[in-house]
This record gives C-alpha cells, structure tokens and sequence, in this order.
C-alpha cells in the first residue's frame, strides 16, 4: 500500500545543488518564504563564507540544516590521494560542526583502475579512519549506495544491501545510510533491505526526485517528482514503516531546470511534493 500524501511541508528539505544557480543566502530567503523547512547544505556554497555564520543565519530563516553534502571519494589505487580524501573528510566533518548539522551524505568513491571489491575495501577503511572525528563532532556519517552506472567512478557502493553490508561491518550508531531513490527504485530488494536498515537504526536519510525516461544525461538529467517512473509514495510508505519519519530530502540535479526561473521551479517542486512525494 502506498503512503498518504503528505499533510504539509513540515518534512520538506531541499538540497542547495536543486536551486543551483542561487548562493546560498539566497536559497535561505526563498526557501524559507516557501514554506520549505529544511535544507541539505552542499559544500560548494560555503566556499569564502564564514561557517559559524552561515550555519547561523540558515537558522534565523527558520530552516533545520538536515545534513553536509558531500564526504567520501575514499576508493582510490594510489595511497597519496586516499590519504587526501581522508582530510577532506576531516574537514567535511569540522565544516558540518560549524554549520550545526549531524550528517554527512556520502558518496564513497570508486576507481576503474582497480576492482570494485578493492575499492569497497579502500571504502570500508577510510570510515573507520574518519570515525573517530566524526564520533567526536557528534556528526554521523550517511553512506549513499549510487545507481550501478556510476560504479567507475563514483561509488563501489551500488546497492542498499551492499550498503546495509558496509555499516553494519562498522557496526558503529555514527554510520548509517542515505536512501536515495533515484538510485534504488529498480532494485526487486530494495523493500527488504530498507527494513533491515531501519530495524538496526540505520537509516539516516531519504532523497528524492524522480526517473525521467529517457534518461538523457545520466548525472544531471533527474525529474521533478511526477515527471518519471518512480513510485515514491510506495517507497515513502517503506522507508515510514521501516521507522524514519525525518526530512524528506529533494534533489534534482537537472541541466533543464537549472535553466527556468528558480522562483517558479521551487513553486513546481512545492506543488509535486504535496501531489506525488
Ligand atoms: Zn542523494
């Protein structure tokens, strides 16, 4: 059975990467005059801005700061730059301190010089690394299993149960995993999986948008909710029933709706996500 509509948008967030073409201070003001009360921060926007500040000033706008996006990249054949992601993870981590937010969307990495069981393994390795930061900073780490398409580059980490695998091997309440269903609406145990994530308190988070069909750019094509083949309401009632009720995360990587008004897009999404989230 399908989920109820949503009553309002007291759960709707937005990821910054949705509205692109605006800077942050401006996705504060006009998320926050829409009614939309979360918002997923991507680090790109922070870059020259004071932190603290930042983190501050989204509050002020009403808006809960729901996670950092993004972490990860820790697959890699050559040790130096393995090493370089785990800074950066450090610093991703001390960032979502500052901004005043617990999560950390990541996206593992992969590399096509080695084996995705290499790079599972590089992956596996560089959480446990960051970890104790994380732990420390009280901000939890949220793996993102990617669609099998970008498993060259992206992610080794290309379905839930692989990443049910992965933290329950780390076994640790500061890593959990981010359902994302543009990535896993396809998979036939995607239902299964979700609720073995939820029964050991591992479900941290839930992005949506939709699957346009056809797909013509396989990273920055993604729907408006209604405008593809993802049943969301079935996968909401899912994700519900396995326990989570936190924000429901929109996030449309889009070369078409970076062009239009961004005004009149953040009505489109309001509008899709009182009518098919
Ligand atoms: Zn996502």
């Amino acid at each position: 059975m399908n989920a109820e509509p949503v009553k309002d948008l007291s759960r709707l967030c937005l990821h910054t990467i949705t509205t692109k073409p605006w800077n942050i201070e401006e996705a504060a003001r006009n998320y926050s005059k829409a009614g939309v009360k979360g918002i997923t921060v991507w680090r790109d926007t922070l870059e020259g801005r004071d932190i603290i500040k930042t983190g501050g000033l989204l509050r002020e706008s009403g808006l809960h700061v729901v996670s950092l996006c993004r972490g990860g990249f820790f697959a890699n054949t050559e040790k130096a730059k393995r090493d370089l992601a785990i800074t950066d993870n450090r610093r991703a981590v001390e960032e979502a301190f500052k901004l005043g937010t617990d999560k950390i969307v990541l996206v593992c990495g992969a590399d096509p010089r080695q084996s995705l069981e290499d790079s599972r393994k590089q992956i596996y390795d560089g959480i446990c690394e960051v970890l104790p930061d994380a732990k420390a900073a009280g901000v939890k780490l949220a793996v993102e299993p990617l669609h099998p398409m970008f498993a060259d580059t992206r992610s080794a980490v290309n379905t839930i149960k692989q990443a049910n695998d992965l933290v329950e091997a780390i076994d640790s309440e500061y890593v959990g995993v981010a359902v994302d269903v543009y990535h896993l609406w396809w998979d036939p145990d995607l239902e299964e999986e979700i609720y073995r994530c939820g029964k050991n308190r591992n479900l941290l988070a839930f992005h949506i948008c939709d699957w346009k069909s056809p797909t013509v750019d396989m990273l920055n094509d993604r729907g408006l909710m209604g405008e593809g083949c993802i049943n969301l309401r079935k996968i909401r009632s899912w994700v519900e029933k396995a326990g989570f009720n936190g924000f429901i995360e929109v996030e449309i990587f889009s070369n078409l709706w970076w062009k239009q008004d961004q005004n009149e897009f953040l009505e489109r999404i309001v509008r899709a996500y009182k009518e098919h989230a």
